[in-house]
């Protein structure tokens, strides 16, 4: 059975981008993997540092166990300061969890993408778009054979974002939209850091939002159920799914320039399950 491998730079990013995908990956069957880049030590409201690493770890095993996902590797990175981290170093370690884990897909920020606000998306996606191919070469980081791993390519890479630039694929999540919820509600702590940045704005702007203010203080499951509702819903309709389908836009790249070239030249192997 297939692996899928996702690099999260944070904690609720799985669920909050592809939370959908990886419940139907996981339910049919295949091994989805969180490798967490950082250690979201600041993500939260009110609490020390040590808190908010304690509860952002707990609600992950939490979202993790909802969608299915079988493991979650940290690497516990200081979070929002990647830029600071030499990309090598990131892609390092990303090169190290592709040869260990064999990946059919990853899934992860787009590389690419024009609007990305975020420094460690940014980050993250650059340097898993060189671990995809510096993890093939036997020549780069040859002290990973040590340890019994070989040069691995993943096949497919699934590249999200906000918006998916020149996105080419939907995911229909209709039947695991709850799973999603559930998943990303379970990140209370960052949650309501999210919230309480919108407030902060609000404030600025000269007003105030009190059914925000009571989510911040109550379950935030309608709420993000509202904002999932709406998304998926919308990018569903946008490719043509039946009335009341949701889905997850993704951006996914196989061989690129070389798909009709790979397609007419190569035949299945014997010994492996197929893809499509
Ligand atoms: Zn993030």
């Amino acid at each position: 059975m297939h692996t899928a491998l996702v690099f999260a730079p944070h904690a609720d990013d799985a669920a909050a981008f592809c939370g959908g995908t990886l419940a139907k990956l996981a339910d049919a069957g295949w091994r989805v993997v969180v490798v967490r880049v950082t250690d979201d030590a600041r993500d939260s409201v009110g609490l020390t540092c040590e808190e908010t690493v304690r509860r952002n770890t707990e609600e992950l095993k939490t979202a993790a166990a909802i969608m299915g996902i079988a493991d979650i590797m940290e690497l516990g990175f200081p979070t929002d300061s990647l830029a600071d981290v030499p990309e090598t170093a990131l892609r390092e370690r990303f090169v190290y969890a592709l040869r260990k884990y064999q990946p059919y897909a990853v899934f992860t920020f787009d590389p690419f993408a024009p609007s990305e606000g975020n420094r460690d998306h940014v980050c993250v996606a650059q340097a898993v778009e060189e671990a995809f191919w510096v993890s093939c070469f036997d020549l780069h980081h040859p002290e990973h054979f040590q340890e019994g791993l070989a040069p691995f390519a993943v096949c497919e890479r699934w590249y999200f974002g906000r918006p998916v630039s020149d996105q080419n694929h939907v995911e229909d999540i209709t039947d695991f939209f709850e799973k999603r919820v559930a998943a990303l509600a379970a990140h209370r702590t960052m949650m309501q850091n999210t919230l309480n940045q919108l407030l902060l704005q609000l404030r600025t702007f000269g007003r105030r939002a009190p059914m925000l203010e009571a989510a911040m203080a109550d379950d935030l499951t309608p709420l993000v159920a509202a904002v999932l509702h709406e998304q998926t819903t919308a990018v569903a309709a946008a490719a043509g799914l039946p009335p009341d389908s949701k889905g997850e836009a993704y951006r996914v790249v196989r061989f690129g320039d070389m798909e009709d070239m790979v397609e007419q030249l190569s035949e299945p192997l014997p010994d492996m399950p197929d893809a499509h």
